[in-house]
């Protein structure tokens, strides 16, 4: 499969990771469009928000808690989550991701 999100999990492409667990991990986006802005990934390779399904319910929690952690430990006082969703939504990478930003936003502010 090509995907980008599951090759930088398997550790083929490099990224700049601030946390990793046996489900999930979480790297600095490559293009920043705010001061802080990490992607949280699932370790699953689940498409969007579209294909979700009932089992995935804990792990759409646990992105969420993983979020909470990594601002936490940045302290970062304010921040925004975002999930783009198909390509009228704004995703270009089809593995689900929760996008953490913070600080001089340039884009996605709304
Ligand atoms: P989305 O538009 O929601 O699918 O977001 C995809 C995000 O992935 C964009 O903000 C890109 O800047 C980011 N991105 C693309 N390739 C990489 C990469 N190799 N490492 C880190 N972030 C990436
Ligand atoms: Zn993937």
């Amino acid at each position: 499969m090509d995907c980008i999100f599951c090759k930088i999990i398997k550790g083929e492409i490099p990224s700049a990771k601030v946390f990793e667990n046996d489900k999930m991990v979480a790297f600095n986006d490559i293009k920043p469009k705010a001061k802080a802005h990490i992607l949280i990934v699932p370790k699953k390779h689940i498409e969007s928000i579209k294909h979700l399904e009932e089992s995935d319910m804990e792990l759409i929690g646990k992105m969420f808690l993983v979020a909470q952690k990594i601002a936490k430990e940045k302290n970062l006082e304010g921040y925004k989550l975002v999930v783009n969703v198909g390509r009228e939504g704004g995703q270009l990478i089809d593995h689900l991701h929760l996008h953490l930003l913070s600080g001089d936003f340039n884009g996605l502010s709304n």
